[in-house]
């Protein structure tokens, strides 16, 4: 737990002058944004409600040197559905910007993650491809052997994890 002292509490007024973060201040903590996102159905860390939580705390440390705030693959959903209009993806970004101009990250990972989004995007349409171009679609419990069999070839998935029950 953080004392007083190192939270910094003029963090979130900073936050809210960057472009993406201006709804900042409004958030509720509904966790509408939370309960739509793609990638916290897959990893439970990476919690919307719970980053803006951080920010508004004053947690800024915390925040800028995590991993999750380069998790968000910038669907535009929670911006979509937010009732207070607080675009959390654009956040998002700031908050990456603010991690690299503070010294938290190297300014690779702006880069890297772009890159990282691009080759997801090029797997997926392969995997679709190969799957249409053999005719009848697989069974669920065949993609799933299917898709384990592939991704445990690469040595930094996280084996079986996705796995159907
Ligand atoms: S949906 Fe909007 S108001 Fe609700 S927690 Fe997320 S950012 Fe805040
Ligand atoms: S933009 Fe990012 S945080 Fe928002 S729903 Fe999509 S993946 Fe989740």
């Amino acid at each position: 737990m953080k004392t007083q002292k190192e939270l910094d509490a003029r963090w979130k007024f900073q936050v809210a002058s960057r472009p993406g973060g201006e709804g900042l201040l409004v958030c509720f903590a509904c966790g509408v944004c939370t309960a739509g996102c793609p990638v916290s159905e897959v990893e439970e860390r990476f919690n919307p409600r719970r980053i803006i939580h951080q920010v508004l705390m004053g947690n800024r440390e915390d925040v800028l040197r995590s991993k999750e705030i380069w998790m968000c693959i910038g669907c535009y959903t929670c911006t979509a559905h937010c009732p207070q209009d607080v675009e959390f993806t654009n956040l998002l970004k700031a908050l990456r910007i603010m991690a690299v101009e503070e010294g938290y990250v190297d300014k690779r990972w702006l880069r890297i993650v772009d890159e990282i989004d691009r080759r997801t995007q090029s797997l997926r349409r392969d995997l679709v491809e190969y799957l249409w171009d053999r005719g009848t679609p697989p069974s669920e419990e065949e993609f799933a052997r299917l898709y384990k069999q592939e991704t445990e070839k690469l040595s930094w998935t996280r084996k079986g994890e996705d796995d159907a029950e």
